[in-house]
């Protein structure tokens, strides 16, 4: 009964052999760079971003460096200076307080609710307290709240909205891509979200002139006429003397990679949730388990599983992660006291000044959180079920 898991949660699927043969080709040619074209060519990264825009709906989208990127290049495209406050969600990684860092600006965290999707009521009472103007909303691990009521509140009170998409390319809210209800949207292509190149990123808008500015922040000198997905010439001429260029190019050697990929995230989004599905099935009515609903009007890309051990003792917590970890499944748990790996908490980031926030203390620390990769198969899925009900079975009665 104590059948160990070899799977590895890091291993992603390969590349797609076209996006190979397409890398290969670029490599042979040698021009990786999105602006060395030969004549008539459009590039890769031009090509990719036409496609992307496309796949969301957005008029215009920008392809970068890192998602990290994107959103300090949405955030400088808005016009965040040094020292304004920007709202954002406790409960998220470490790269969007990071952006907000990055141009000297200050995160106001708002809290999680049990949902794990952002206290909506938190959230009106710190657009009041702190005056912010900006929310950088992070659909952390691709729960999506009510976005309805979410830009109504903002609306009211004159914040615009910059999404943090990295956990939810191919989703959606009430059949609204996520990414398309902000201002900007921002995206990843990092290894362990959606899409891969390794590095990447996107921003996506229907304003030109934000979307002017943040392609000459990327670094696109005065060759933004070789976008595609772009605003006209007018919009640019408007900024380009007083917009800085703080490069982070996408090349066209990762744009090649990723273009077949945006072309299957609908058939990628169903293999996810295929998987998560197994997971939630196979874990429903573990006694001491609460397992997170998923809205109706949400269509979500189950790429990572999260579940809560609420009001649990930490260190019985502590135990099921290190006995799951013994039989090979790796757990990231939000409650732990020190950052670790990819994982820390509101907390850690105390260069923000953060203020506790008990309600979200609560969630966090009983917060359990699992990447989905696509190498698993769907019997994998239930053995990792199983593993988890018996191990959280074997301590509930403990609790
Ligand atoms: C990965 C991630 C990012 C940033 O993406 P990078 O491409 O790694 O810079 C932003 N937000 C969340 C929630 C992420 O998980």
């Amino acid at each position: 009964m104590s059948e160990i898991f070899t799977g590895g949660f890091t291993q992603q699927e390969p590349i797609p052999e076209e996006g190979i043969a397409a890398a290969l080709n670029v490599l042979r040619h040698g021009r990786l760079h999105r602006y060395n074209l030969a004549p008539g060519e459009l590039g890769e990264a031009a090509e990719l971003e036409q496609e992307f825009a496309a796949t969301t709906g957005a008029k215009y989208c920008l392809a970068v460096a890192s998602g990290g990127y994107a959103m300090a290049t949405a955030l400088r495209a808005l016009g965040v200076a040094a020292g304004d406050r920007v709202l954002s969600n406790a409960f998220t990684l470490a790269p969007v307080p990071g952006a907000i860092a990055s141009i000297g600006a200050v995160p106001v965290f708002v809290g999680v609710s049990d949902a794990l999707r952002i206290d909506l009521a938190d959230l009106g009472e710190k657009i009041t307290t702190s005056g912010a103007k900006i929310l950088l909303l992070s659909h952390m691990r691709g729960h999506i709240c009510d976005m309805d009521a979410l830009m109504q509140i903002c609306d009211r009170a004159g914040v615009r909205v910059i999404e943090d998409c990295a956990h939810t390319m191919g989703a959606a809210w009430n059949g609204t891509p996520s990414g398309r209800f902000g201002v900007m949207g921002c995206y990843s292509a990092q290894t362990y979200k959606h899409v891969n190149s390794g590095e990447g990123g996107f921003l996506v808008s229907d304003d030109a002139d934000l979307m002017a500015r943040a392609i000459l922040l990327s670094g696109s000198y005065m060759l933004y006429e070789r976008h595609i997905a772009a605003p006209p010439p007018e919009a640019f001429a408007k900024v380009k003397y007083d917009t800085p260029n703080i490069s982070g190019r996408m090349d066209n050697l990762r744009a090649a990679i990723l273009r077949p990929q945006i072309a299957r995230l609908a058939e990628q989004r169903e293999k996810w949730n295929a998987r998560y599905r197994k997971l939630e099935q196979g874990l429903k009515g573990t006694p001491g388990l609460t397992l997170i609903e998923r809205p109706h009007r949400e269509s979500y890309v189950g790429s990572s599983f999260q579940m809560l051990l609420l009001d649990w003792p930490v260190a019985r917590v502590e135990q099921v992660v290190a006995r799951c970890k013994a039989r090979g499944v790796e757990l990231k748990w939000f409650g732990a006291p020190e950052p670790a790996g990819f994982t820390s908490t509101y907390r850690h980031w105390r260069y923000a000044n953060p203020h506790p926030m008990p309600q979200t203390d609560r969630v966090l620390a009983g917060l359990l959180d699992m990447r989905l990769p696509l190498t698993f198969t769907l019997e994998e899925c239930d053995q990792i079920a199983e593993i988890l009900r018996a191990e959280i079975g074997a301590l509930h009665q403990y609790v």
